[in-house]
């Protein structure tokens, strides 16, 4: 069976001619999975349509954002009503208290925050602040971890001994890369080495917490935990990027559930509702040094944007409603297990990884804790998934490395048929 995707073949055929690859952000160009991109024109509750009329259950949720659904009521009627008054003014607007109160208030590490427009942005004003704050210029990431499209982040590990960053993107200079140094997730020995090797050097450790952009590498408690440790000991400042995380996995994100207290979190994503929103804070002591209180720039012509502030408004009020996480994480659970028990059934060699609302299908049956634990000969796997997925409408990201997440709007109904549809699509793949 395949579906009908003449308009967007079409609309990608114009696409191609305007933007490079067709997109304006590369996944969505579908080179990882067959065919071209869907042109999606509307989204309702758990459901989107695209321009040739096919209906889908989302999983992607734009990579997160929308927990709550697309076209949420209480979104569109703050969005609305805001609009109404004007678009932006470029001075300060009540809506950015009142956004700044339900993320600060409802928060257990956060005393300050800043808003910008995007979670690149949050990350690169993070690491100007780690470094202003510090006076200290190295920078340790971890592979697997994505930061957004930040120069001194779009490394990954030398090979051998060098530790040091080689870029991932033509046109980031090498003196760049070379501030930063990638270390393997979840080894504390290689940590302390760099540690002591660069003592007084290293400004600040970033990291997802819950890393899931590079399949979901959960880690163990204890590793963050220790990363808290070592920043205390060497004077480094612990970045959370809880682009993701934030909002997801509980309102206080992974901070409060590992009971880790980063010194600057960043956030994107859910924060905005779906409209562009970024954010990072931490203490009032080193939020201190931001512009015009202190010595490191940062400002942004749209930051706190009013109609953008609404929805991120319209949405955390509904996520602080009591049950709300837990009644989330539930629905997760009862689709991922029923995933689960078809594939132990089957003996495929294949299991479902699952965190809060989120999850990512391993084509393994190891626990994967590092990126370079991924066979990219698995993704395969994804592509011929993927195919059958969209087939049989039900919209993943167009990556194996990408997870997905249920949102509130999910129903049980829509869980229960996805469910299936992915069991079938896992038998298609193995009994071929
Ligand atoms: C999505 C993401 C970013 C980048 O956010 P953009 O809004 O795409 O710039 C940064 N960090 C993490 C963890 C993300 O998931």
């Amino acid at each position: 069976m395949s579906i009908n995707r003449d308009t967007s073949a079409h609309l990608f055929e114009i696409a191609k001619k305007y933007f490079p690859g067709g997109v304006n952000s590369p996944v969505r160009a579908f080179r990882s999975v067959e065919g071209t991109p869907l042109f999606i024109k509307k989204g309702r509750g758990s459901h989107i349509w695209d321009e040739d009329d096919n209906e889908f259950i989302d999983f992607l949720w734009v990579m997160g954002p929308l927990i709550l659904g697309h076209a949420n009521p209480n979104v569109i009627q703050a969005i609305t009503e805001t609009i109404q008054s004007g678009t932006s003014f470029g001075a300060p607007t009540r809506l950015e208290n009142e956004l700044a109160s339900l993320i600060v208030d409802n928060h257990p590490v956060l005393e300050k925050i800043r808003f910008v427009s995007s979670g690149t942005e949050a990350v690169m004003s993070a690491l100007r602040l780690a470094r202003g704050a510090t006076g200290r210029n190295k920078i340790i990431k971890f592979e697997g971890c994505y930061h957004g499209h930040v120069d001194s982040l779009l490394v990954k590990a030398g090979s051998g001994l060098v530790t040091f960053g080689i870029s991932t993107s033509a046109g980031i200079p090498e003196s760049f890369a070379a501030e930063t140094i990638v270390l393997p997730l979840n080894e504390p020995f290689a940590l302390e080495a760099v540690l002591q090797q660069y003592e007084n050097q290293i400004a600040a450790i970033i990291i997802e917490p819950i890393p899931a952009n590079n399949g979901l590498l959960v880690q163990n408690k204890s590793f963050l935990q220790y990363l808290r440790t070592k920043c205390d000991e060497y004077g480094c400042v612990l970045i959370f990027d809880e682009v993701i995380s934030g909002f997801r996995a509980g309102f206080g994100g992974a901070a409060e559930k590992y009971e880790v207290r980063p010194d600057i979190i960043t956030f994107g994503k859910i924060v905005g509702g779906g409209l562009p929103v970024g954010a990072y804070g931490g203490s009032a002591e080193i939020m201190s040094y931001i512009s015009p209180d202190g010595p490191v720039y940062q400002a942004g012509t749209l930051s706190g944007n009013p109609v953008a502030m609404s929805a991120g408004i319209a949405t955390l009020t509904q996520l602080l409603q009591p049950g709300f996480y837990e009644s989330l994480e539930d629905k997760t659970i009862q689709f991922c297990s029923e995933i689960s028990a078809h594939i132990q059934s089957k003996q495929y060699p294949v299991h479902l990884v699952q965190i809060d609302s989120i999850f990512w299908i391993a084509f393994s049956t190891d626990r994967i804790f590092q990126a370079e634990q991924i066979d990219p000969d698995s993704m395969k796997y994804f592509k011929q998934l993927h195919r059958h997925l969209l087939d049989n409408g039900v919209y993943f990201g167009p990556s194996g490395y990408e997870v997905g997440f249920v949102s509130a709007a999910h129903t049980s109904g829509d869980l229960e048929k996805a469910a299936q549809i992915i069991s079938e699509g896992l038998d298609f793949i193995f009994n071929v």
